[in-house]
């Protein structure tokens, strides 16, 4: 099984887009990427927005030869926009969160935009929700809907399984660190080598995501490690600030010890750290 990192915040968009290639199937995990439209006052610099159009060029190729697309839940960085062409998704099996239950209005307005175009496509997309495809060696698990980070308002999200030969990798989607009990389970619950996860939202420490929720967040992922975790890539939402190591050093300490690896999307991918939208004042210095 090869799992590969196509856009993440790490490498300059919003994103969690993840290519696993088993025997059977190639599979891309959330097909879709977008950009912070405000920070530190700041709209996105011309080096993201140029970023950005080179992770939807990087999607759309890598869908060619793929034969299931998931997506988790539906905000823009997850899945396609209503003003874009989606005949790529065309002859694939579409998997996705269920639209009619378990989800909040503005994903659920989101969702049935979505499903017209899928339509216009001639493609006939499944829920997802909870359950379970088995294709010979390979299977993929999807968890029952999961809340969105810490605030069910914001909806849920499905958690991703995909297994070949005892090798396991799950995808948590936008969990921000592991905040609720029931997102901690599915993991517990299928103790995979490699742990892909939306890690705590930390720019939004204090208002957004309190102190306590970063607490239990490195508790929680610490748990996850325990159980036999060999690999923790953790992007997203931490990685929207560029000191994410120090706020999650306690983490690393115990990570040293339990002899697993902590590392960002593009470290995994063995490319440089780039994450765009932290660095956006300095792009503005550097390149005005
Ligand atoms: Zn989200
Ligand atoms: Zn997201």
């Amino acid at each position: 099984m090869r799992v590969r990192p196509i856009a993440f915040d790490s490498m300059g968009t919003r994103s969690m887009c993840t290519v696993v290639e088993t025997g059977e199937a190639k599979i891309i995990i959330d097909p879709g990427a977008a950009l912070g439209p405000r920070r530190y006052g700041l709209k996105p610099h011309r080096i993201e927005l140029e970023r950005l159009r080179m992770h939807k060029e990087l999607i759309r190729e890598e869908a060619g030869d793929a034969d299931i697309l998931v997506i988790t839940h539906y905000h823009y960085d997850h899945f396609p926009r209503p003003d874009e062409d989606v005949s790529w998704m065309r002859g694939k099996h579409v998997y996705l969160k269920d639209p009619g239950s378990r989800i909040n209005r503005s994903q659920r307005g989101r969702s049935s935009i979505f499903l017209e175009q899928l339509k216009r496509v001639g493609v006939k997309p499944e829920r997802a929700d909870g359950r379970e495809v088995r294709m010979n060696s390979c299977r993929i698990v999807f968890s029952e809907p999961v809340q969105h980070g810490n605030d069910p308002r914001l909806g849920y999200v499905l958690e991703v399984l995909v297994e070949e030969d005892g090798e396991k990798i799950i995808h948590t989607s936008d969990v921000e660190g592991l905040v609720a009990w029931p997102q901690v389970e599915f993991i517990l619950k299928h103790r995979p080598q490699t742990l892909i996860v939306d890690g705590p939202m930390t720019y939004m420490l204090g208002t957004k995501f309190p102190e306590e929720d970063l607490e239990t967040s490195i508790r929680n992922l610490c748990k996850v490690m325990e159980a036999g975790l060999e690999k923790l890539v953790l992007d997203h939402h931490l990685l929207r600030e560029l000191e994410w190591r120090d706020r999650v050093s306690e983490l690393f300490k115990e990570a040293e010890e339990l002899g697993v690896e902590v590392m960002s999307a593009a470290e995994y991918a063995g490319l440089r750290e780039e994450p765009l939208e932290a660095m956006r004042k300095k792009l503005y210095e550097m390149y005005p």
